[in-house]
């Protein structure tokens, strides 16, 4: 059975009842619903715990997707924690304070891709801090010109959207793939949008804040060279 990922509907919710699946043979614990975000895109999986019936928690080091079965999520547990039996109801709930941080950084990183309107190669999701690298032709980038245009669009608080397209309605718009700043994959029958005001529209799995006042003022800490033509920028929570 798939868990449900209730972090995909509402990523703000910090809690919730599930039921537990199955226990791996190495402790892994899969939930058939969890508002823990598993690592991917970039962004590491969630910490948290699981809230027994008896009060006790199991303390929850990570999340990641099920490699032999990626439609379900395995919570994995810090060493030496007790293990739930299948079947057994538990509340999982998020180290949220952790999760708010990541989900400020990730949506900052969408303004980054709009403020360097490159191809972007990779990038990743810390607890304060977060990088995108991008082939950039020529240097010359300056790191308080980029810092100045990120937090102006911080400033716009603008909300932020998410929607479920299906690929008909994608072949039906094609100047809605125009308007994206990132190709929306095919093949799974429909594509998750992430709009930002009119800021920027992109598909993506990840978690964001609603509203990019959330987000905070923002420090461009470092444009370092990665060969030739790749430039990494990290940004951080200021
Ligand atoms: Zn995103």
């Amino acid at each position: 059975m798939p868990t449900e990922l209730l972090f995909r509907q509402d990523a703000y919710l910090k809690e919730t009842a599930a039921t537990v699946a199955a226990v791996n043979e190495r402790g892994g614990i899969v939930l058939d619903r969890t508002v823990f975000y598993a690592t991917g895109g970039g962004q590491p999986g969630d910490a948290g715990s699981l809230r027994r019936a008896d009060g006790s928690e199991i303390a929850i080091g990570t999340t990641i997707y099920d490699p032999e079965d990626r439609s379900r999520v395995i919570h994995v547990p810090l060493e030496g924690q007790a293990s739930p039996e299948p079947g057994e109801t538990v509340t999982a709930v998020l180290d949220w304070e952790k999760r708010l941080k990541r989900m400020r950084v990730h949506t900052a990183l969408h303004l980054l891709s709009v403020v360097l309107p490159y191809p972007v190669t990779g990038g990743s999701v810390g607890d304060a801090d977060g990088r995108l690298d991008f082939d950039i032709p020529e240097g010359g980038l300056d790191k308080d010109e980029v810092a100045e245009k990120l937090n102006a669009l911080v400033a716009r608080h603008a909300d932020v959207t998410e929607r479920w397209i299906t690929d008909a309605e994608l072949d039906a718009n094609p100047g809605l793939i125009k308007t994206m700043s990132v190709q929306p994959p095919r093949g799974s029958g429909r594509v998750r949008l992430v709009a930002i005001g009119d800021i920027d529209l992109q598909p993506c799995g990840g978690t964001h804040v609603r509203n990019t006042a959330e987000i905070g003022p923002l420090a461009v800490t470092a444009i370092e060279k990665k060969g030739k033509q790749n430039r990494r920028v990290r940004i951080a929570l200021a």
